[in-house]
């Protein structure tokens, strides 16, 4: 059994900014005539909903457009005509990309690199949900003024400093921690402790599915 490697306090910044760009983005709760009609763009009923990239069970309903990308939001919103059934894997390999991209590309569990037969065809239903969803992004700092917006995302600026700060303090009490351990007993343990491991980028562009997006 592999051993997870140690997180960093600022590991947990693309959860941050991904709670910054939910908190502020506009959520249109689709009714079930909706969902209805968006999963037939999609060739798909409530019965036969599966992932629209690999066909494996939908656990989730992914952002076809991403909400955020490069710590931002993108000014797309959770809104049905923006949203597609997805299986987990999928959900967490495609993250920020785009969709058409990331579908032929050879990111871990593509579908591409799954090798899933009916690609063009998924592609197409694809393709078809864009046309006929028609979202387009928002200029959400233009809606919010540009003062507001400004001023909204210095919170998570200052945050970020302070978690920096916080993980500098980190090292020097895991440093500490260490040395008093050091002390003890612990032949049969190794005890490592590794530097700063870089930013992982967690799911962000997601919704649980369970009956319908609500958020
Ligand atoms: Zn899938």
């Amino acid at each position: 059994m592999k051993f997870r490697k140690p997180l960093t306090i600022m590991s947990r910044t693309s959860s941050v900014t991904n709670g910054f760009v939910q908190a502020i983005i506009p959520s249109v709760e689709p009714t079930t005539e909706e969902v209805v009609e968006a999963l037939a763009v999609l060739g798909m009923t409530l019965e036969t909903v599966e992932c629209i990239y690999c066909g494996a069970a939908a656990t989730d309903w992914d952002h076809l457009q991403p909400l955020v990308r490069k710590k931002r939001p993108t000014g797309y919103i959770n809104e049905i005509r923006n949203l597609v059934p997805a299986c987990g894997p999928c959900n967490q390999s495609k993250s920020g990309a785009d969709w058409h991209r990331w579908i032929q590309s050879s990111a871990r569990n593509s579908p591409r690199t799954k090798g899933i037969p009916d690609l063009a065809d998924r592609i197409e239903r694809l393709q078809r949900f864009v046309a006929w969803g028609k979202v387009e992004a928002l200029d959400l700092c233009g809606l919010a003024g540009a003062e507001a917006w400004a001023a909204y995302w210095e919170h998570l600026g200052a945050i970020e400093r302070a978690m920096k700060e916080a993980q500098t303090n980190a090292v020097q009490v895991q440093k500490a921690i260490r040395k008093s351990l050091e002390t003890r007993d612990l032949s049969d343990h190794e005890i490592t402790f590794d530097g700063p491991e870089p930013v992982v980028e967690e799911v962000l562009n997601s919704e649980r599915l369970e009956g319908r997006p609500t958020r």
